[in-house]
């Protein structure tokens, strides 16, 4: 999952981009679970929602410099209660099954965070957590093994606690993270490291991977810092350029074939253009079977597969995208889902602008609208930390898988 897990800084995919299960039956059906059948279920052109992005408060007690949400210490009072935030999964479960993700701020700053989590597993939604896992003792790790939680994220953003700590805001926050998914572990979680991807750490990519491979995690996902909330603020100083973005992503494309757990990018749209170079100049098919998860989805899913929805209910594509498409007090979730202009726009691939709009891997990317959104004002402009060059102008070549 995108991690936004500060909670707040990047919403926290614990389960990423949509396809646990999808995959696993994939892999269970062996050789016949090859490229067409993945590039089916990327291409989802009902637009069901996969994946949704619950900000249950914007309240934490951390100080991450990249914060997302720009949380607060002091949980607000705008925040749904939790008879709207039954009513909430009751909207959600109406229409779709995604796998919901609990996200802030820190979701751990709820008291009613595990009613909340056990209300929507009722419901049939698969819920994850994405937390900034210094909260969570003995006592909320038993809470969370026993809610039915499918998996949790926590967000790791050094491979050490000077790198950590000066990126979360809070000294001990390092050990306090690895203390709380360790816990998690004991309990038998699904346990998953997030980590946002800025000037600070890009050196420590290796150990971070070692880091959550001697923890036992069961999968890392990297993410690629959005100048947006906090990121907007210190977007000069620790955004990645686009030639050493290039770099981590070929780099991560050798690393995932490697590593013994999921490792992949998350909202680094252009990892699945990167993907189709490499692979294409090794001669080989990408399949579930040789690439994992990422054969089966694509770069940006916001607005097609993906949602948020903000601690006062307010619906945006993404987290880091704050274009607002509804809000679920006012109008049914599934009615903004089906109808919201800001949806309809990211759903048409022709409309995006710039090299994006005429790029041949366009539909298998879209490049990030929100990195768009925060550099241009505009979230259908190209892809600013791109660095490709389209080189086929023409509208019927564009990637279809
Ligand atoms: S716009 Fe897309 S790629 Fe960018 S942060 Fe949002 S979901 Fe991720
Ligand atoms: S130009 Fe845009 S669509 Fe093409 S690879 Fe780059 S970000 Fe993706």
């Amino acid at each position: 999952m995108p991690d936004e897990s500060k909670g707040g800084a990047h919403g926290g995919h614990p389960g990423g981009h949509p396809g646990y299960a999808e995959i696993k039956a994939a892999r269970a059906r062996g050789e016949h679970s090859g490229a067409a059948e993945a590039a089916e279920f990327r291409r989802n052109k009902t637009n069901q929602l996969r994946v949704l992005f619950w900000e249950l408060t914007d309240g934490c007690n951390l100080k991450c410099i990249h914060c997302r949400a720009t949380a607060q210490a002091q949980r607000s009072p705008d925040e749904l209660t939790t008879d709207e935030a039954f009513r909430l999964v009751d909207q959600i479960a109406e229409f779709a099954s995604p796998i919901l993700i609990l996200t802030g701020g820190e979701p751990l700053y709820r008291p009613d965070v595990f009613e909340i989590a056990e209300y929507a597993n009722k419901q049939g939604l698969r819920v994850a957590l994405a937390t900034n896992g210094t909260l969570v003792d003995d006592a909320s790790a038993d809470r969370i093994a026993a809610t039915g939680i499918k998996r949790v994220s926590i967000s790791i953003d050094g491979a050490n606690a000077k790198t950590h700590d000066s990126f979360r805001g809070l000294p001990g926050s390092f050990d306090a993270a690895l203390a709380g998914f360790d816990r998690l572990k004991k309990r038998g979680l699904s346990l998953q490291f997030n980590t946002s991807v800025a000037k600070h750490n890009l050196g420590e990519l290796e150990d971070i991977l070692k880091l959550a491979l001697d923890h036992g995690a069961d999968a890392l996902h990297l993410f690629m810092l959005v100048p947006v909330g906090c990121g907007l603020e210190i977007a000069d100083r620790q955004m990645v350029p686009a030639d050493e973005y290039e770099r981590v992503l070929s780099w991560l494309y050798d690393a995932s074939r490697k590593a013994p757990i999921e490792f992949k990018a998350t909202c680094a749209p252009h990892y699945f253009r990167v993907m189709r170079q490499r692979a294409k100049a090794e001669g080989v098919t990408i399949t579930p079977q040789t690439h994992g998860l990422a054969a089966m989805t694509k770069g940006c899913l916001a607005g097609t597969g993906v949602l948020f929805v903000s601690h006062t209910g307010r619906v945006q594509p993404c987290g880091y995208l704050p274009i607002e498409a509804g809000n679920v007090k006012r109008r049914p979730l599934k009615e903004i889902w089906a109808s919201s202009p800001v949806f309809l726009d990211l759903r048409d691939v022709g409309k995006l602008k710039g090299k994006c709009g005429v790029c041949e891997y366009r539909n298998v990317c879209e490049g990030c609208r929100a990195r768009a959104y925060g550099v241009t004002g505009d979230y259908l402009d190209e892809e600013p930390f791109c660095l490709y060059q389209p080189g086929i102008h023409h509208e019927g070549q564009a990637a279809k898988a």
